[in-house]
């Protein structure tokens, strides 16, 4: 699974953030994007789906399954 954050989307609530650390980076205004380059690790898919269902502004995108 990988995913992707919608820069044009983004706002920078950090939801995603808080409910799944390992899987996103925030910079410096808050904004979000995707760590490791998005891969989202097998054990982690339902920290991934859970950030996806979390984020208000629907800026959490999967890439591929
Ligand atoms: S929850 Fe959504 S809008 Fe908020 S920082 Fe994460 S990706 Fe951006």
């Amino acid at each position: 699974m990988k995913i992707r954050v919608n820069p044009d989307k983004c706002q920078g609530h950090n939801r995603c953030y808080a409910v799944a650390p390992d899987l996103f980076e925030v910079d410096d205004v808050g904004n979000a994007s995707a760590a490791n380059g998005g891969v989202v690790p097998d054990d982690m898919k339902d920290d991934a789906k859970l950030a996806i269902d979390n984020c208000p502004e629907f800026a959490i995108e999967i890439v591929e399954e």
